[in-house]
């Protein structure tokens, strides 16, 4: 509005945002008169967003390079109201003839999900956000899940639920988590798509918000060297026709023949996948017994240790039975993650395969009997190189791509001191 109190003019704005291989989000802002523009033909963007790293170098490959330019295009429906004259819409990438370029993980993901549905399945995600927000006095009135810690935040709450509302983001609860300023934010599941361009809002609410009120919020995977990591959990459910298949089905806690073999397809396909859940170059610190962070390849009813942490259909569970994928960071691509858990679950139920052996104890206590998921770069990247299914999924340029940028982080920063990387990169993936 012309003339507002600051002096300054203003005026509404479009903001639409990608997510690149290093998890970090790109964006373009038009002004909102230019809304039809961002829809009908996109705004540029050089094939090379897609080989960022989270350094900002970028991992040229013989596919990604300086020639060339993609379009971000938003969708008139998805545009989410972020207070103050910003609008925001999660973007695709095109071609310049409209259609979908193959390096657009949003795209993969819808391909994923409808695959599922070729299958007669439906999924839906509830994404856990954590984070540590920093340059908090407050963090000396502190307790891991404390009442201290929410009442002394309860301003930069009381904002983040409000602009939740008006942004339509389904917020369903907030908690201090167990590292000295760390907070956690649950999400609704939605359809798989929806639910992580909710994610990506998310991150930009929490991010905006706490900025305005002095603080800085890190979605690090390990935001400092030997303290707690943040994950970026998500909970996966599945529907055949209008069934759960988690629950009410012959096998252990009401899982179908279906339901067991989607866990199984997860946790066949865990170290394919690594990279793509937890593969920046901090990813290892977090990716440890003890951390809470899935490292154990297994899964266990609410246990807090496996990959796949079995939430079964209960009173206190009122979305019904879910897997809750542990392993995953907030470092990670969030349409990549969903489409590389649904993919996996796929493939599990398309080869009928058998549910392994229930954990139900912590896995450290079976000495060496449970696995435990890749962290060395050779053995990360190797098995996602080599992954058949990966490739399926994703197709060759993301593969590329991804394999590119994920290798140069590993090479440039996984023999530097951890302090040093881990300070370096604790604000890289806030928005
Ligand atoms: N912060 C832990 C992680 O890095 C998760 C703690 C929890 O289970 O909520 O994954
Ligand atoms: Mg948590």
């Amino acid at each position: 509005m012309p003339g507002a109190e600051d002096g300054f003019c203003h005026t509404d704005r479009i903001v639409g945002s990608i997510v690149d291989m290093a998890g970090v989000s790109r964006a373009k802002v038009l002004p909102i008169s230019r809304l039809p523009t961002f829809v009908d033909s996109g705004a540029g963007a050089s094939p090379s967003w897609t080989v960022f790293c989270v350094d900002d170098h970028l991992a040229f490959t013989p596919s990604f390079s300086v020639v060339g330019d993609l379009r971000l295009r938003i969708d008139g429906d998805d545009v989410r109201d972020l207070g103050n004259g910003t609008y925001w819409a999660p973007a695709c990438l095109t071609e310049q003839d409209g259609t979908p370029s193959l390096a657009c993980t949003r795209y993969a993901l819808r391909r994923v999900t409808a695959r599922l549905a070729e299958s007669g399945l439906t999924a839906r995600i509830g994404h856990e956000i954590e984070f540590a927000l920093f340059d908090a006095a407050t963090t000396e009135e502190w307790s891991a899940y404390g009442l201290n810690a929410v009442l002394t935040q309860e301003e930069f709450i009381e904002r983040l639920l409000a602009a939740a509302s008006t942004a339509a983001l389904p917020i369903e609860q907030v908690h201090a988590e167990a590292g000295l300023g760390q907070f956690e934010v649950s999400l609704a599941p939605a359809d798989p798509v929806e639910a992580a361009d909710n994610a990506v809002l998310a991150r930009a609410l929490i991010s905006r918000i706490a900025r305005a009120q002095g603080l800085r919020a890190s979605f690090s995977p390990m935001p400092v060297a030997g303290g707690a990591g943040n994950g970026a959990h998500q909970h996966v459910s599945f529907t055949e026709g209008d069934l759960p298949i988690l629950s009410g089905g012959p096998g252990p806690h009401g899982l179908t023949p279906a339901g067991g073999a989607a866990v199984a397809g997860i946790l066949r396909a865990l170290p394919e996948f690594t990279a793509v859940l937890a593969g920046s170059a901090l990813s290892h610190l977090r990716l440890r017994p003890g951390m809470w962070s899935g490292v154990f390849r297994c899964w266990g009813l609410e246990n807090r240790e496996a990959a796949v942490r079995l939430c079964a259909d209960t009173a206190g569970n009122p979305h019904g039975a879910n897997l809750e994928i542990k392993p995953i960071d907030p470092s990670a691509n969030p349409y990549l993650s969903s489409a590389a858990i649904l993919g996996a679950a796929h493939d599990g139920i398309a080869g009928a395969l058998p549910l392994p052996d229930e954990v139900s104890v912590d896995p450290a206590d079976l000495t060496g009997a449970v696995d435990l998921l890749p962290t060395l770069p050779s053995d990360v990247l190797g098995a996602f190189e080599s992954s058949a299914l990966a490739r399926d999924l994703f197709g060759p340029l993301i593969m590329e791509a991804l394999a590119a940028v994920k290798g140069y982080e590993h090479a440039e920063y996984r023999e530097k001191p951890v302090d040093e990387v881990a300070q370096r990169f604790r604000y890289a993936w806030t928005s």
